[in-house]
């Protein structure tokens, strides 16, 4: 049970410690900040509103901590990791309750989060041990007009103290997705978790401390990202950002000093239907794209884009899989859950009301229960509706009806996002070619948007984000190249 057994040090009371210097602590400012949970509405758990001089605290301990961590074996921080996502392995359970109570994710789904979270760690210490223990040699005479005087050796350094913001949807998964590429790679790292989801990456980061890291290399803040928020981001002492959540990351990104930026923002991912695709295939990828966990994920499926010929019959296919959801309690592992907050309900069913206002189909009855959404196809939708563009966040989902290939991808485009997209099939040169041709940053050919395995790359254009994760590419980033030059008094060539 989460707070007990190994876990009880992490809370006092009923509100849940931060994590500073190695310790688990009581904020000075004696406040709380309730977590509601999304099913019962009421509070259900709390955390520490940690202060600017805490906040201070932990970049003075993260600094001092990453210089020894930098000189400490490759070997070793991949020991550690490798520990730490045993350890939360092993605590799956608790961990996972966190997230059913604090973001009503479906039971299972907070399992496999967790479980995942720990593979992930682990693939990363791999691939930082294999990626880290190689550097480049180049030599100055391929470059006009230069003999062989120099040798340069270059290597990957860290950066010093990493940032980790991630959002409420993943508070595990996409906590760690930084933590452990930034630990791999020689930083120290401070992570401020989304308030709904902090309980569950404290316990998380309790693993962390479990495993044995060294005092000060992680730290682990909590409080409202509207109150401390731009503290952080704009502490002199963070050397790079990692962050993951909605607009936020774009105000982030005008007010962060010069440091690296991994930014992974909000999707509007569109699904392009062909007349020739397997229409079955698209109902199954749309139903699992567009309403697993309520459509709170980056890379749902957020707007349909289908050829009219097909239409029809593609929408009664979605309809009768939406028919057989079950609309519930994360606790009965339902498919459609509470969404996450009462502004995000009425968020959604802003849209829905704009939709209905000028015309969208209805599939299906509206129905909503305090934060509870049933499923709902709006079938119809035009460019003038607030859904065609915006991304709801929840189990409603748009049908924009295309006369042509070219209006499907002219509509992806015009979004001012462009983080995923996927277009169905049976002809694998005019997929090629609409891939090319949409501006997003991955696109998936016979299957819904999706960001994992965690290894492959995962990137935004325009307001979708900045940079990009996967492990490799993560690792990458939270690292500088550093050259060293050897210049020989004579050319030296190689003999024979
Ligand atoms: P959000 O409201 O932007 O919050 C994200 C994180 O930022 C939270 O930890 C939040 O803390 C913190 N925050 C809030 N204000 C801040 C400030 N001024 N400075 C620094 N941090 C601040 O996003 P969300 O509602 O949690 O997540 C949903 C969004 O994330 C969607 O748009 C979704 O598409 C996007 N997302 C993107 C990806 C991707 O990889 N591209 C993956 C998952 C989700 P508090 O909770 O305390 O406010």
């Amino acid at each position: 049970m989460a707070g007990t057994g190994v876990f009880e040090e992490i809370i006092d009371g009923d509100v849940y410690k931060y994590y500073s210097e190695g310790e688990w602590r009581k904020s000075s400012s004696g406040k709380s900040v309730a977590i509601i949970n999304p099913t019962t509405r009421k509070t259900h758990y709390k955390v520490q509103a940690c202060t600017q001089v805490e906040v201070n605290k932990v970049m003075e301990v993260a600094k001092t901590a990453q210089k020894a961590w930098a000189k400490t074996p490759l070997w070793k921080r991949a020991e550690l990791l490798h520990k730490a996502a045993a350890l939360l392995k092993e605590h799956r359970e608790p961990i996972a309750e966190c997230l059913v109570k604090e973001i009503a994710k479906p039971a299972k789904d907070a399992v496999i989060e967790v479980v995942r979270s720990g593979d992930l760690i682990s693939y990363t210490a791999e691939e930082g041990v294999r990626l880290l223990g190689e550097g480049k040699f180049l030599v100055s005479d391929s470059f006009p007009g230069n003999e062989r005087t120099k040798y340069c050796l270059t290597s990957k350094i860290p950066l010093g103290v990493v940032l980790a913001i991630p959002p409420f949807n993943y508070p595990v998964n996409l906590a760690v997705s930084k933590i452990a590429p930034a630990l791999i790679a020689g930083n120290s790292l401070v992570l401020k978790p989304p308030t709904q989801g902090a309980v569950a990456a404290l316990h998380m980061v309790h693993c962390f401390h479990l495993a044995g890291f060294p005092k000060g290399l992680i730290s682990c803040v909590t409080g409202k990202g509207s109150e401390i928020g731009d503290f952080l981001t704009m502490h002199p002492g963070v050397n790079c950002i990692s962050f993951t959540g909605g607009d936020t990351g774009i105000a982030i990104s005008k007010k962060a000093g010069m440091v690296p930026l991994q930014m992974e923002l909000g999707g509007k991912d569109a699904c392009i239907v062909l007349e020739d695709a397997d229409l079955d295939l698209v109902a199954a990828n749309i139903v699992k794209g567009g309403f697993s966990y309520s459509g709170q994920r980056c890379t749902a499926v957020k707007v349909v884009l289908v050829m009219e010929l097909v239409a029809d019959s593609l929408v009664e296919k979605v309809n009768a899989k939406l028919a057989k959801l079950t609309v519930g309690p994360p606790e009965d592992d339902c498919d459609i859950t509470p969404v996450v907050t009462e502004s995000s309900a009425n968020f959604i069913e802003g849209l829905v009301m704009d939709a209905k206002e000028k015309g969208a189909t209805f599939c299906q009855e509206y129905q909503r229960e305090g934060n509870l959404i049933w499923p709902l196809l709006l079938d119809h939708v035009r460019p003038d509706m607030r859904i065609a563009w915006e991304e709801p966040f929840g189990p409603v989902l748009p049908v924009i009806r295309i006369n042509s290939i070219e209006e499907g991808i002219h509509h992806c485009n015009a979004s001012n996002f462009g983080l995923q997209g996927c277009v169905f099939t049976r002809d694998i040169v005019k997929a090629i070619m609409i891939s090319d041709a949409m501006e997003t940053g991955t696109v998936q050919i016979n299957s819904a948007p999706a960001r994992g395995p965690d290894h492959f790359p995962f990137q935004g254009l325009k307001d979708s984000g900045i940079g990009s994760q996967g492990i490799t590419n993560s690792i990458n980033m939270m690292t500088k190249v550093k050259s060293t030059v050897i210049n020989l008094p004579s050319p030296s060539y190689t003999m024979g």
